[in-house]
């Protein structure tokens, strides 16, 4: 089967044939350890773990390497652990260890490889020294920056005019930059900060630049060229413009991976997720009230390149669908993960999830449990979602009658108001009438 793939880079949906199919490679960025990760940042790691189990699927689950690197060196790490009065390495590990069980609740396979940032020093230093000796980067008061100039088709990925790029990066204009885009790979550390010897003949400890992180974790752990390089779709520009100019430069050769895919960004009820806003969710108190796979399934409802506005409609829905389908016998634990070929041909079609949903749809309602199973395994659906909301009867129960009392009293503005309250507490409710006495009844139980 012929997976096809939106590439950036050639803005074109494009035939994915890897260099080695043998050896599948895929370098996605991961997290900045630093809090929990919200769920905007849990979109490419459940979009990616699809096209990861969907490599497996095509080429053999011993021939996909997958890396997501984990960022562990940052100012807002450095920030957060001053804030907290906690040791650098504590607040990483502690955050790290918080994803990873966000995101083992979502249904996500490890990555093959999480490369840590700090572990990679010496091969940025490497990258770094041979930027330098290349004439691509230079030493200017202590830091070192990639000359773009230097490279005379930079931009290609973003294609944006240079005026735009150059406010995009929104770098300082250090006098000492040759150019206003340079952008640093290495920069001095203060005291107090983690620092490490410096590349390039500069005395002091630094550190290094977020870009040349990952170009040296994907070069440790995928060679020079690889298959596919993905990350949302904010990462474009100034991000991985730049590990292209210093991967490419650095190795003297045309690509740095062969197909550039990103994903689109979450909004939340239709506005920006921000803190300033008090919409930010972090994926940890998702989890509180709706279960892991219930979020995946969700996030899947729609393409991974368009925008998606995340509701809690949206969820109920998706709670509701995810309900009926592992309602089927053939759905109980250790029973085989194939992709059936209907859903296949939706992924194949650049991670069509929306056609995905379809095909799911059309096994439920064609009888066919055991495809039905089988595919949801495949893709990362081992439980049936079971309600995590404690739900206070009494309450509920004091709720209904108000509601029937506002409705005796043709106050449907109150009991709308009253039914909106239940369902926000994930009671779903049917209403009866009596058919002897024709009085109003309420029948109600916890949506699962
Ligand atoms: P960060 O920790 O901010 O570097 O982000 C980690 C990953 O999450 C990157 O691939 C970002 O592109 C992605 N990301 C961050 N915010 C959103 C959002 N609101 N929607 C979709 N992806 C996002
Ligand atoms: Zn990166």
């Amino acid at each position: 089967m012929e997976l096809k793939l939106y590439d950036t880079l050639t803005r074109e949906k494009r035939t994915f044939v890897p260099i080695d199919p043998a050896r599948v490679r895929m370098y996605v960025c991961g997290p900045t350890v630093y809090d929990y990760a919200h769920i905007g940042n849990a979109r490419p790691v459940i979009v990616f773990d699809v096209l990861f189990r969907l490599l497996r699927h095509l080429y053999g689950e011993s021939h996909v390497t997958y890396v997501r690197n984990i960022t562990d060196v940052d100012d807002k790490i450095n920030a957060r652990a001053a804030e907290r009065k906690i040791d650098i390495r504590e607040l990483t590990n502690e955050t790290y260890k918080n994803f990873k069980a966000d995101v083992e609740a979502l249904g996500c396979l490890p990555p093959t490889i999480e490369p840590r940032a700090t572990e990679h020093i010496d091969e940025m230093k490497t990258l770094i020294e041979r930027l330098v000796a290349a004439g691509h980067a230079y030493v200017a008061e202590d830091n070192v920056l990639f000359n773009v100039p230097s490279m005379p088709d930079y931009g290609k990925l973003s294609n944006r005019p240079l005026d735009e790029m150059i406010a995009g990066a929104r770098v300082e204009v250090a006098p000492y930059k040759k150019d206003p885009q340079d952008f640093v790979l290495w920069k001095p550390s203060k005291a107090g900060e983690p620092g490490w010897p410096s590349p390039a003949g500069i005395k002091g400890q630094g550190r290094p630049g977020w870009h040349i992180e990952c170009s040296a974790m994907a070069w440790k752990h995928l060679g020079e060229t690889f298959d596919i390089h993905g990350g949302g779709i904010d990462l474009v520009f100034p991000h991985h413009e730049n590990e292209i100019a210093q991967s490419r430069c650095a190795f003297h050769s045309g690509v740095m991976a062969n197909y550039w895919v990103h994903n689109g960004f979450l909004q939340v009820e239709g506005e920006k997720m921000s803190k300033s806003l008090g919409n930010f969710v972090t994926i940890h108190e998702l989890l509180a009230d709706w279960p892991g796979e219930v979020v995946r399934l969700n996030m899947l409802r729609s393409h991974y390149r368009q925008p998606i506005d995340w509701t809690v409609k949206g969820l109920e829905e998706s709670w509701k669908a995810l309900a009926a389908w592992t309602a089927t016998p053939e759905f109980v634990d250790g029973h085989d993960a194939t992709i059936a070929p209907v859903v296949l041909d939706a992924l194949c079609d650049d991670l069509n999830t929306p056609m995905m949903m379809t095909a799911l749809h059309g096994l439920h309602s064609q009888g066919d449990g055991a495809a039905l199973s089988a595919s949801l395994r495949g893709l990362g659906f081992r439980h049936r979602p079971e309600s995590k909301k404690v739900v206070d009867t009494a309450v509920v129960q004091s709720l209904i009658s108000a509601r029937l009392e506002a409705r005796r009293e043709k106050n449907f503005q109150e009991s709308d108001r009253i039914r909106d309250e239940l369902v926000a507490m994930g009671v779903v409710i049917k209403d009866a009438k009596d058919p002897k006495t024709g009085e109003l009844t309420t029948a109600w139980e916890v949506a699962r």
